[in-house]
């Protein structure tokens, strides 16, 4: 089976493949740390659609960003 965003295959329980399973974790583990340093309690949405606007995102997250965005809708 391969990643839902690129073509290298994913691996076990999860649909990313090994780098963009990685950037989703980071992303996970970075929503909790934002709410609690900024004092603020944004959803899931809300949180990875003010990371989508930052400059500095990386490749591999930005990915996940979008597919995660559209998941939902
Ligand atoms: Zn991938």
């Amino acid at each position: 089976m391969k990643c839902i965003i690129c073509e290298r295959t994913r691996i076990e329980n999860s649909g990313y493949c090994i780098y963009h399973n990685k950037a989703r974790r980071y992303l996970k583990e970075n929503y909790k740390k934002w709410n609690e340093a900024y004092s603020t309690n944004l959803t899931w949405d809300q949180y990875l659609d003010k990371l989508s606007k930052l400059e500095n995102v990386g490749i591999w997250i930005r990915e996940v960003i979008d597919i995660e965005l559209k998941k939902v809708k």
